[in-house]
């Protein structure tokens, strides 16, 4: 159902918006003001990447200097915020109508229908486009729309959820487990819903194992690989794993690198997501930093698109750094992971990092998590703490030797913050000076 263009045809799309972007946009201008020509891939690697950085600087409305084309006809979208500071962007209305278009292609090769009933949980308002591009994606599909959002109180939420049955619910992970939380502490039947498809953030294994506790015949799956910068821009069959996209060739063009190497990465090799969308001509996005991790995979798809599939590796720089080790979030998933929902243990957590003492030369450790019954969930402190020690050397060096306090919490459902804008949890809230 997604076009497949091979790569020389990839380059000439993206060739012609990098001359489009050079010719109308002051920045664009004087950011490709060394290089003059484009003729092959080879020339092609020497266009400087685009970073958020600069997004955030050069977009509507501090300045116009990455318009092509004046405002009118637009659409005004921000990013949320939750990967740094958010960015605006702005595209027209055929834009965004060519955005919905493989949004929904991606959504019915998950398998949403006509006949499907579907809670639309995404936080609405702020200039964050999810929640109102899926009512525009499930009006294309044809599909029931329910437009609960989740900015508003959950017991109306659930109470939506209840008298509608909706049998798809779409939302963030963050929203999906404190959902799950509900439907369990309160036993709450939710048998009939069998697709949980979220966006936005990742989820762990562990909390899709969670989910399936409170929604028993729940199919989850990754609603689509795009951002509020990029629309699409990965989608996945049904052979794809979860971690596994597509890539829409017709609409971006894709390119993996490797910062420390200096080198665009071969089949198996980790690097960073390059975007380059092909559609968007108002305010082009040419050659973007997005912040995730990929390799492609080194087989083409079983299921015969020829469209190439990469692997999502998480996102960059969603490490923390103790004792010079760079340690991934997803041990410390790991670790909590056995714990979750014993006693009212939620999938939803905090791990903050800060500076103590007088020197501020020791560090503060606290994981934060949620519980329905954060007094009897308290008994296993100790249990997760140890588990954290035993999962990640660091923390147990430190606490041996005095120079890490560990702590674990347990706070109510629905207490640790969340972004305003986006309804996201931030896993990670490293609060030491320089980081
Ligand atoms: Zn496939």
């Amino acid at each position: 159902m997604f076009k497949y263009l091979e790569e020389e045809k990839r380059l000439e799309k993206a060739r012609k918006i990098f001359l489009h972007a050079k010719k109308n946009s002051k920045f664009y201008e004087e950011k490709y003001k060394n290089i003059d020509e484009i003729e092959n891939y080879k020339d092609w690697v020497k266009v400087p990447f685009l970073t958020r950085t600069e997004l955030f600087n050069n977009s509507y409305p501090k300045t116009r200097s990455m318009l092509t084309y004046p405002i009118k006809k637009m659409l005004i979208t921000s990013t949320g915020g939750s990967s740094g500071i958010a960015r605006y962007g702005v595209m027209t209305y055929q834009e965004y109508e060519e955005f919905v278009n493989v949004q929904a292609k991606a959504m019915k090769l998950l398998g949403i229908k006509e006949d499907d009933i579907v809670a639309n949980l995404f936080v609405a308002g702020n200039l964050w486009p999810t929640f109102f591009s899926v009512a525009d994606v499930l009006k294309k599909i044809g599909a029931v729309h329910l437009p609960i959002s989740s900015n508003i109180n959950v017991d109306q939420i659930i109470k939506y959820i209840l008298e509608f049955k909706p049998n798809v619910l779409l939302s963030l992970p963050t929203v999906l487990i404190f959902l799950a939380d509900k439907f369990l502490s309160e036993n709450l039947d939710g048998n009939f819903i069998k697709f949980l498809g979220y966006a936005g953030e990742h989820l762990s294994k562990s909390a899709q194992e969670y989910l399936k506790k409170a929604f028993k015949n729940a199919k989850t799956f990754a609603l689509a690989y795009s951002s509020a910068d990029c629309g699409l821009m990965g989608y996945q069959c049904n052979k794809c794993k979860s971690n596994e996209y597509h890539v829409p060739t017709d609409f971006q063009f894709v390119e993996i690198y490797d910062f420390e190497r200096e080198k665009i990465c071969g089949k198996g090799e980790t690097g960073e997501v390059i975007v380059t969308n092909l559609a968007r001509f108002s305010q082009p996005i040419i050659r973007y930093r997005i912040g995730d991790l990929a390799q492609w995979k080194d087989f083409p798809c079983s299921c015969g698109d020829k469209n190439p599939v990469f692997i999502l590796k998480g996102r960059a720089g969603a490490d923390f750094k103790i004792g010079g080790e760079y340690i991934s979030m997803q041990r410390v998933e790991r670790a909590l992971s056995t714990f979750v929902s014993r006693d009212g243990i939620s999938a939803n957590y905090q791990l903050s990092i800060e500076d103590v003492g007088e020197e501020r030369e020791k560090l503060k450790i606290t994981l934060t998590v949620e519980s329905s019954t954060p007094d009897i969930s308290s008994k296993w402190r100790e249990k997760i703490a140890e588990n954290l020690m035993k999962e990640i050397e660091p923390i147990k060096v430190g606490v041996e030797m005095d120079y890490v306090y560990l702590n674990v919490e347990f706070v109510k459902l629905g207490s640790l913050e969340r972004s305003p804008i986006t309804g996201k949890i931030k896993n990670l809230k490293d609060k030491r000076a320089g980081v």
